[in-house]
């Protein structure tokens, strides 16, 4: 039975707090032949509530933050990773900074605000404003670690007297205080323009925190309007204010790139939406949290009613789809606010009331960090494909089955062609590489494809294609043309051309055409990026999208070609990247991989062997092969295979992708790893190598892994560090090449 095919696009701009509870709630029932894609600038979400806590070191960035990649993959949702720059709503595409546009049938704005920068001149580059909230933390970190040193005097000026700045003042103040050797010389200074600090609470609380604030030796100065901001230094009229650090949290301001988007927007910049939540201009689109100006009941940002919008939206989003009654969100007009003191306390206020003790931190650390847990501990994902079905009679599901009875009538042989329409739309104006040898490429496209081998030289050729290993088509892309290229580096040749091999499920032709564009989109830039002219390709009907390229590259005949049984005794064993790519992949189809690790594994892959390939060469390696499917073991005793030699494995130096032995650990591996640990058979294999970390490592399949290369001792730590200064950090020396009658092929030692 194939999957459901998709026939509309939900798209979610932004990790905010109410897209989050959408994810999650399309997690636990999704919508037949509805697609979710979540575009997000970071992988993982920082939740305002806890962001004192992180700062006074109450919390650690992990408990403050939802991953984004576990909770999209639980969702069945495709998540990119770029930043939002644009939204074209004619032809319904959201723009974005790096990757191809991406269609929506409907979309929901959840990106947050910035704080305002009033136009200051000297503002940009001055000042670390506290949002994006990800990158105030990466500037935190280095002034936590200043601040730690204690050595030099640092002045902090801290800007916005609100909630935002005064809570963030008296964190930074419990973070210094908490610190074992207490540093007297760090000053802080809150600066507001308004008479009073908090002067949209009531007084009560405002006295309370002025008093909370002086007692802690933090300087106020109220009615300070910054004009200027210079380096280290801000300007309000004729007063010049000298500090080392500036932190701005004034109130929220908007995106600037809506502006360009057409929506209906507010004084202020921000999306006017009616009580659904749905933008006044566009009903296709639904705005929330702090990017949303509700038309009707105008309201402060705060992070409470992104939350409280979250269900609403969740089922607007679905009623839009399947047809019926919006619903309709009415904000409080008053709402409890627990504003924290820095020291594991709080105050509670409500209209007219507050109070303050521990227990209100208590109270608020409870709120918040069950909060996060719902998005941190997931329920275990369905793995019956066909559970999207169960309980749902929609008329989504309908016309997915009409969609799919219709295609189940489709022809084989070459009727199961995608269709010329979707073919010319897909690779309309794709940037080519143009070749002098290419002759016949896809510029001028014919029955086949000619490329000349230039005299002196031979054709080196090579296939590879993969179901999707990511959800983002674009990445796909990129990450199996870099697949591809690797065994051409690995023989030491010059990639040339290659040819796509496409298989896209039974889809409508517009979400074809995007998909199939997508990934050609990412392929070409890492082919562009080395120089590969795309040439050709077939595009059949499958029951699921696989990409693949065969490749041509070129070599000198006269050149010492790069085999991969060619090892010489006395050889060191070098791996250019790390290992578990297979576990961590597999951990992540089951959402259980933490987004970071699916990062760094994402980023292995996508780093290209070109230069790697001719580093190793240019160190007279005997023998080169990459680590693909088969695994380190599998390919390894490829190497040896018609030789007398033997590998002995240092197992302390096989370098794991981050997170590869917790998956490995948890006894996650990818389905080819039983198929590879049956070469264990050939590997002498000591009680301590079977229960050393990396022992599993050995059999894990890569995707785009590294070369191993055969390299004389002598050259051995020369080629390291070439490599190593290439950037590829992973690279080890893992062990050497031993001459032995041995039956079994490998030795590990621990
Ligand atoms: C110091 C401080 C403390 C606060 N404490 C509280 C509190 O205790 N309680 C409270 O209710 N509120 C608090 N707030 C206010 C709160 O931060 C916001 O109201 C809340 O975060 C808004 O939530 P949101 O869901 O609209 O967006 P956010 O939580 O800001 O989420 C937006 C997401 O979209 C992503 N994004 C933004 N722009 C783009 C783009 N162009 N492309 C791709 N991705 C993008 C961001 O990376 C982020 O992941 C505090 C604010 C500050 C500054």
């Amino acid at each position: 039975m194939q999957d459901t095919p998709v026939l509309k696009d939900i798209v979610l701009l932004g990790g905010g707090h109410s897209h989050v509870a959408v994810l999650r709630s399309f997690g636990m029932q999704s919508l037949a032949g509805v697609r979710l894609t979540l575009i997000n600038r970071d992988i993982e979400t920082p939740y305002s509530g806890m962001l004192p806590g992180l700062i006074a070191g109450h919390y650690t960035a992990d408990e403050g933050h939802i991953d984004l990649i576990p909770l999209t993959r639980f969702a069945g949702a495709r998540f990119i990773k770029d930043d939002v720059i644009g939204i074209n709503t004619e032809n319904q595409t959201v723009l974005l900074g790096k990757q191809p546009p991406i269609p929506y049938d409907l979309l929901s704005i959840n990106v947050g605000s910035t704080p305002h920068t009033h136009q200051i001149a000297g503002l940009k580059n001055n000042v670390i404003p506290v949002k994006p909230i990800n990158q105030f933390l990466n500037h935190w970190e280095k002034l936590q670690e200043r601040i730690s040193a204690q050595r030099d005097h640092i002045k902090i000026g801290i800007v916005g007297g609100g909630v935002g700045g005064v809570e963030l003042t008296l964190a930074i103040d419990h973070f210094i205080k908490s610190l074992t050797l207490k540093p007297d010389n760090i000053d802080l200074t809150l600066i507001t323009a308004s008479e009073e600090i908090l002067d949209d609470q009531t007084k009560n609380v405002a006295r309370r925190f002025r008093q909370l604030l002086i007692e802690r030796g933090v300087e106020i100065r109220t009615s300070t309007e910054v004009t200027e901001v210079r380096p280290r230094k801000i300007i309000s009229g004729d007063l010049e204010l000298e500090f080392d650090e500036i932190l701005w949290v004034t109130q929220a301001g908007a995106p600037a790139w809506l502006k360009t988007t057409g929506l209906k927007l507010d004084a202020n910049g921000f999306i006017l939406t009616n009580n659904h939540l749905q933008s006044l201009s566009n009903n296709n689109i639904f705005a929330v949290g702090d990017v949303a100006a509700m038309a009707n009941h105008p309201r402060p940002k705060a992070g409470v009613f992104a939350v409280r919008q979250a269900p609403v939206l969740t089922k607007n989003l679905r009623i839009s789809l399947l047809g019926g009654k919006l619903l309709a969100y009415r904000p409080q007009r008053h709402f409890l606010k627990l504003i924290s003191t820095g020291d594991k306390s709080a105050i509670a206020t409500r209209g007219k009331w507050s109070m303050e003790g521990r227990w209100i931190w208590n109270w608020k650390n409870w709120i918040d960090t069950h909060f996060i847990d719902k998005y941190k501990t997931l329920p275990k994902m369905q793995t019956d494909k066909n559970s999207v079905r169960l309980g749902i009679n929609t008329k989504l599901l309908k016309s997915a089955d009409t969609h799919l009875s219709e295609e189940s009538m489709r022809c084989g042989g070459c009727s199961a062609k995608v269709g010329s329409d979707v073919l010319s739309a897909a690779l309309k104006d794709l940037p080519l590489t143009d070749r002098n040898d290419v002759v016949i490429g896809l510029d001028h496209p014919d029955d086949a494809a000619l490329v000349s081998v230039p005299n002196g030289k031979l054709s080196v050729l090579s296939i590879d294609a993969f179901r999707p290993m990511v959800s983002d088509p674009y990445l796909f892309g990129r990450i199996t043309a870099n697949h591809c290229l690797g065994d051409l580096y690995a023989m030491g040749a010059e990639p040339q051309s290659a040819m796509a091999i496409v298989t896209l499920p039974l889809w409508p032709e517009n979400k074809l055409v995007n998909e199939l564009r997508q990934m050609l989109l990412g392929a070409l830039q890492t082919l562009n990026a080395e120089g590969v002219s795309l040439v050709g390709g077939h595009t059949s009907e499958g029951s699921e999208t696989t990409l693949g390229f065969s490749v041509t590259g070129l070599i000198d005949k006269d050149k010492k070609l790069l085999r991969k049984a060619s090892v010489q005794p006395g050889d060191c064993l070098i791996l250019t990247k790390a290992l578990g790519t297979g576990t961590l992949l597999a951990a992540h189809m089951r959402a259980e991989a933490k987004g970071r690790w699916i990062s760094a594994a994402v980023n292995s892959m996508l780093t290209s062997n070109y230069k790697a390939g001719a580093i190793i060469q240019s160190h007279n390696a005997s023998a080169c092969t990459d680590i693909t499917g088969f695994g380190l073991a599998g390919h390894l005793l490829e190497m040896l295979k018609n030789s007398n030699d033997t590998a002995a494995i240092n197992m302390d130096e096989l370098p794991p992708i981050e997170g590869a032995i917790d998956t490995l650990n948890l006894g996650i591996v990818s389905t080819l790893h039983p198929q590879n640990e049956r070469f264990s058979k050939q590997i002498e294999i000591s009680d301590e190598a079977l229960s050393h970390t990396t022992f599993p490592l050995l059999f894990d399949p890569q995707t785009s892994g590294g070369l191993l290369g055969t390299i004389p001792a002598e050259q051995a730590d020369s080629c390291l560090a070439d490599l190593i200064a290439q950037g590829y950090e992973s690279s080890r020396i893992i062990g050497t090449v031993i001459q032995s009658e041995s039956e079994q092929k490998i030795t590990l030692r621990t």
